[in-house]
């Protein structure tokens, strides 16, 4: 152990009485547990997990790395992929204690703390008869997904996440408290929708809400091997469908080991319209099941938590394609068959309507065009390393058979770290001025356990 990160560990313990909030050191009986995040196959160490009771909690915890020279990470929800939330050998802010969600129903809008899930905004939400566009999972973080763009169930109808993003309270490199929004920092405003964690640690985001907490929802079924000519239907009526129907799909095995391809519609507006709507995505073949039902939007977001459990491995990649071309079809057909895990999956996000309209450069969240974006993602129970590498290589071979046929930017969440030189690519135009900003905002880069935009020199 370096004579610095000795000297280090003492100041970390003196940091604890200026916290309202837990600090929690590896020898703790809780550290253990507050270093595991979803994704299983994540084991980093931080030196101390700061389990933050407010924003003064947040205000010290930045200045102290800084001070300190320690690295520092954010942590929301834990979600992301490969483990970002987390650093070795520095401080984690830790948002789970923070998880305040307050509804205006007049003005119809969500104020919620850093630590809430989409869960417990979307059950909040209902309690007033109204929802938020949010991704796709309950149990999964709003911070992160909200600050990396925000794909899901309704952003035909109401946008990303972001475009539904009223303001935020953020704490900077140099641990100014800043309310950001339209009229207050609106160039960080612009950063934070879509540029990820780079420009500062958020407190509360406030979102604007909407009428109406069901959707039309259902399950269409078809065996894998009827996948090409099903792709090829999906295809082409996600490039016409109304905003108020997006449609989820994925490749998989169903829980009673079948491979089939899934289509997750969600349809917000008139149901009788919405079945309408939906009927053709029983033509695309012979369906093994097709259902159509209402739905309380905050249920819908349950469905498929199971299929993920937290401690499992995963490792994942993504390719956004603006169109799917045949031989693009025909190479997702065929890493599908090779499948190294009844857990991995091929998982299309319908990106379109109201997400589509949105301008390039309005947010930092460059991707606009209708597009379908994939998600290669794999899942396993861990047996051993050299298994674990069999399922790392699905995911690679696959994303770079696709990457031909995808465009170059993708959705930042779905980066992994080895893959920063995609970065400018999915910030396309907006990436200079990101860079300025970071510069502006947070010259040191301090905010670095991210899918990071360096400020250069
Ligand atoms: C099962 C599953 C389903 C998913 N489905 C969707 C989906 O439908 N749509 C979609 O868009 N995405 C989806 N994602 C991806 C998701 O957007 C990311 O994993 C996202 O990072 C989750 O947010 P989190 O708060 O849990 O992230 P964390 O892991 O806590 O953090 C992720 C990143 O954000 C930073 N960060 C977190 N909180 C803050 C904060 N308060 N201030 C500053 N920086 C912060 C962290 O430092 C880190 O770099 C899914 C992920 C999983 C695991």
């Amino acid at each position: 152990m370096s004579s610095h990160h000795k000297r280090s560990l003492e100041a970390i313990k003196r940091l604890r009485q200026h916290l309202t909030g837990t600090l929690i050191l590896p020898q703790d009986d809780a550290y253990e547990q507050a270093r595991r995040v979803w994704n299983g196959m994540v084991d980093k160490r931080p030196s101390a997990i700061v389990r933050c009771a407010n924003e003064q909690d947040v205000i010290r915890t930045v200045q102290f790395a800084r001070e300190q020279d320690l690295p520092l990470s954010v942590r929301g929800g834990g979600h992301d992929y490969c483990g970002r939330s987390l650093c070795d050998d520095g401080l984690v802010i830790d948002f789970s204690a923070m998880r305040n969600v307050s509804i205006d129903p007049e003005r119809r809008t969500a104020r919620v703390q850093a630590g809430t899930t989409i869960g417990e905004l979307i059950g909040a939400a209902r309690q007033h008869g109204l929802v938020a566009s949010t991704g796709s999972l309950a149990m999964v973080g709003l911070a992160g997904q909200t600050l990396g763009g925000g794909y899901g169930p309704l952003m035909g109808k109401f946008g990303m996440v972001i475009d539904n993003l009223l303001s935020v309270d953020i704490v900077t490199a140099e641990g100014q408290l800043l309310t950001a929004n339209t009229n207050l920092h609106p160039d960080l405003f612009w950063a934070v929708r879509g540029g990820g964690g780079n420009f500062g640690v958020v407190t509360a985001f406030e979102y604007r809400l909407h009428p109406g907490s069901s959707v039309l929802t259902g399950t269409f079924l078809y065996p894998l091997d009827q996948a090409r000519e099903v792709l090829r239907g999906y295809h082409d009526f996600t490039s016409t469908a109304p905003d108020e129907l997006t449609i989820g799909a994925a490749l998989l095995h169903t829980p009673d080991g079948m491979p089939a391809i899934l289509f997750a519609p969600s349809y917000h507006g008139s149901f009788a319209e919405g079945e309408r709507a939906m009927e053709p995505l029983r033509t695309f073949g012979t369906p093994l099941l097709s259902t159509v039902q209402p739905m309380e939007y905050s249920d819908l977001l349950t469905t498929f938590n199971a299929l993920v459990p937290v401690g499992r491995y995963y490792f994942y990649k993504g390719q956004s394609f603006a169109g799917l071309s045949s031989e693009a079809i025909e190479g997702i057909v065929e890493s599908a068959h090779r499948f190294t895990s009844p857990f991995s999956a091929l998982i299309f996000h319908h990106f379109h309507g109201a997400a589509s309209r949105v301008g390039v450069s309005e947010t930092a969240f460059a991707l606009r065009q209708d597009h379908l974006l994939l998600e290669i993602f794999a899942g396993w129970e861990h047996q051993s390393a050299e298994q674990d590498q069999t399922h790392l290589q699905w995911t690679y071979t696959t994303s770079s058979q696709l990457a031909p046929f995808a465009m170059e930017g993708v959705y930042i969440n779905l980066l992994d770290s080895g893959e920063q030189e995609r970065l400018p690519h999915s910030f396309g135009p907006n990436y200079a001025r990101l860079v300025e900003l970071k510069r502006a905002y947070d010259p040191g880069n301090v905010f670095h356990s991210n899918p990071n935009i360096q400020p250069g020199t």
